[in-house]
């Protein structure tokens, strides 16, 4: 299992290609990074293009191609096994596409001074450079204030009219 830089990640990366989503440490706002082709499998679509000429290896490449793909659709399969059986090429690239999605993913992302979390733009205060579960924003916290300084008025006010 790859460590990213958030809590919570998917991986979505398949034979074909590797994607990643990242989830926002507070609100679990998705960012899916863009998708990159795998150097491997196009050159395994090559290999196999050819193979399927001869009539070699493209039965082999093609059952667990037709494996993956089910696996896939069915979606509930653990990583590891999703994964198993893939070339060591393959491995490499998806742990570099991985650096690299995570670099993108960090645009998008800010990290909390104070939690050390990563959050998304909704839940990062800009003004204080902390999440909003440190710093809740001052709009949000001054309508809090506002809101039972009414109920506050309107208690006294009702106390008023009964005395
Ligand atoms: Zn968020
Ligand atoms: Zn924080």
């Amino acid at each position: 299992m790859l460590k990213s830089f958030t809590r919570n990640y998917e991986d979505n990366s398949t034979d074909a290609g590797f994607q990643f989503t990242f989830y926002c440490d507070v609100c679990n706002d998705g960012y899916k990074s863009s998708f990159v082709e795998s150097e491997t499998y196009k050159r395994g679509k090559g290999l196999r293009n050819l193979s399927r000429g001869l009539g070699l290896l493209g039965n082999l490449a093609g059952g667990r191609l037709g494996n993956l793909g089910y696996s896939v659709e069915r979606g509930g399969d653990i990583l590891s096994e999703r994964f198993e059986g893939q070339s060591p090429e393959w491995h490499k690239e998806h742990e570099n596409a991985f650096t690299q999605a995570q670099n993108e993913a960090q645009q998008h992302f800010h990290r909390c001074h104070g939690c050390h979390q990563y959050v998304c733009d909704a839940c990062f205060n800009e003004d204080e450079g902390l999440c909003t579960d440190c710093a809740p924003r001052q709009e949000v916290y001054v309508a809090k204030a506002r809101a039972s300084a009414m109920r506050r008025n309107v208690d006294e006010a009702g106390e008023e009219a009964i005395v």
